[in-house]
């Protein structure tokens, strides 16, 4: 399977880690007399991603949807309690009663029943229409389709939170199904996902938890790897069930907006300049601080010709000169040989030390000012 990728991180290196011979193709469905001979076993290979350790098989057997799927789980009593308690936990935690829920691949919409009992607007997600006919007998709104990016385009961030259990392990590219329940959500929304635990089949040995309807096996590492390369935070990881499942509660956390450090690369070559023109037209002279990283940058980025000169304590960049701007960097104790009227900091790390050291041991009394953002920030008294 060398063109196979890893179903989370993309890694195509890829190692086998099981192999059955002899494997049903579908162990939910049950088959009739007049199956038997179209029925015939399938091998399965299981493999393990070398880069992020998810294990998952490669290829994609199922060939049918999930139509016929016996949804028997939601009948015993104790998956019934389960859901119970957990739906409940879950909408006191997040505090989601009266916000809207959408459940992705809500099957015969127990789980969905609960959480609209539980005082929340619910939107039952099943792409089958068996299911979703059992959910519409139970009074549940219903929508169609398989989760994936781009699928429900006129729902996107109108969910308090989303709900998902027993289906990610199925779902071909989880990262799709993921990045679109994210897209759902509303700013700061919730998530909840519930999955087999890998660590269940690894602990007791469990040959028989491996199946092709179950594409991926997560661990808990794997789903916090999966959920952070999709900006859903983890606020609760849990082993739930006896400890047969992986349940995972996540909020969605916000790509921090860059536009204002856009911005102030842009405004910083117009403040410096005016900064320094209103120094000179007051017959001031103007001295920087640092030549670190902050400030090589940013002098490359402005126009330094009337800048005095450059002071920096670090003795091995003296006598050595600032990229593209050309400046010399020099010991300190040029300004006490040649004073000027204004320092401006860039240095930012050390600048409460160094307005220290200036109106200390250098009796400075001039104008201290530094970089702030965009701009050029005079310092207090
Ligand atoms: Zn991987």
């Amino acid at each position: 399977m060398s063109e196979a990728l890893c179903r989370i991180c993309e890694s195509g290196d890829l190692e086998r880690i099981l192999h059955y011979p002899r494997a049903p193709r579908n162990i939910e469905r049950l088959i009739d007399p007049e199956q038997f001979d179209r029925d015939r076993p399938v091998e399965l290979s299981v493999y393990r991603c070398r880069a992020c350790s998810h294990v998952q098989l490669a290829e994609y057997l199922q060939d049918e949807f999930y139509d016929e799927y016996l949804m028997s789980h939601s009948h015993a009593e104790k998956m019934q309690k389960f859901q119970a308690s957990q739906a409940k936990a879950f909408v006191e935690y997040f505090g989601l009663r009266g916000g809207r829920v959408f459940e992705a691949g809500c099957g015969d919409g127990q789980f969905s029943l609960i959480i609209k009992g539980l005082g929340c607007e619910v939107l039952a997600n099943e792409p089958s229409a068996k299911a979703r006919r059992a959910c519409e007998k139970k009074g549940l709104s219903t929508v169609d389709g398989f989760v994936k990016a781009g699928a429900f385009p006129h729902l996107h961030g109108t969910f308090e939170a989303f709900a998902t259990r027993q289906v990610l392990e199925h779902v071909p590219e989880p990262n799709d199904f993921l990045r679109e329940l994210r897209a759902l959500l509303k700013p700061g929304g919730a998530g909840l996902i519930e999955v087999p635990a890998l660590e269940m089949a690894v602990e007791n040995e469990r040959f028989f938890d491996f199946f092709p309807d179950h594409l991926s096996y997560f661990s808990q590492n794997a789903l916090v790897h999966l959920c952070s390369r999709n900006s859903l935070e983890v606020v609760r990881l849990q082993r739930a069930m006896d400890g047969e499942y992986n349940e995972v509660w996540v909020r969605r956390t916000e790509h921090p907006g860059l536009e204002g450090i856009e911005q102030a690369a842009k405004s910083i070559s117009g403040s410096f300049r005016e900064f320094l023109d209103r120094e000179k037209q007051a017959g001031r002279k103007v001295a920087i601080w640092g030549s670190g990283a902050k400030g090589v940058l940013t002098l490359a980025m402005v126009d330094t010709a009337s800048v005095a000169y450059l002071v920096d304590l670090d003795r091995v960049k003296h006598g050595r000169y600032t990229p593209v701007s050309h400046l010399e960097v020099c010991p300190t104790e040029r300004l006490l040989a040649e004073p000027v009227d204004t320092v401006i900091i860039t240095a930012l790390a050390y600048k409460n030390e160094i307005i220290r050291d200036l109106k200390t041991k250098f009796a400075f009394q001039g104008k201290i000012a530094f970089l702030s953002g965009g701009n050029i920030e005079e310092a207090g008294p």
